[in-house]
C-alpha cells in the first residue's frame, strides 16, 4: 500500500464537480483541468498532506519492522 496514491475528492471552484485526485498530486502542487476546462492549482499551504503521507508512511514501516520481528 502507498498512502501517496490515495485518492481524494478537490471539488472545483467552477462547477463543483469533485476531481478525484492523489495526495502525490497534491504534495507536488500539480495544476489539473477540471471536466468543466476549469483549471485548479492544487494547494497544501500548510504542509499538512506532505506530513500525512510521511506519517503514514512511517506507521506502515514500523507495522512491517513489528510483523517480521513477530515472525522470529
Ligand atoms: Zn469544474
Amino acid at each position: 500500500m502507498d498512502i501517496s496514491k490515495q485518492k481524494i475528492d478537490a471539488p472545483c471552484p467552477a462547477c463543483g464537480h469533485k476531481n478525484s485526485i492523489t495526495l502525490a498530486q497534491v504534495n507536488r502542487e500539480e495544476t489539473i483541468t477540471c471536466l468543466c476546462g476549469q483549471r485548479i492549482q492544487l494547494q497544501d499551504s500548510d504542509g499538512s498532506s506532505k506530513r500525512a503521507t510521511q506519517n503514514i508512511n512511517r506507521a506502515m514501516t514500523d507495522l512491517k519492522k513489528a510483523l517480521k520481528g513477530f515472525g522470529r
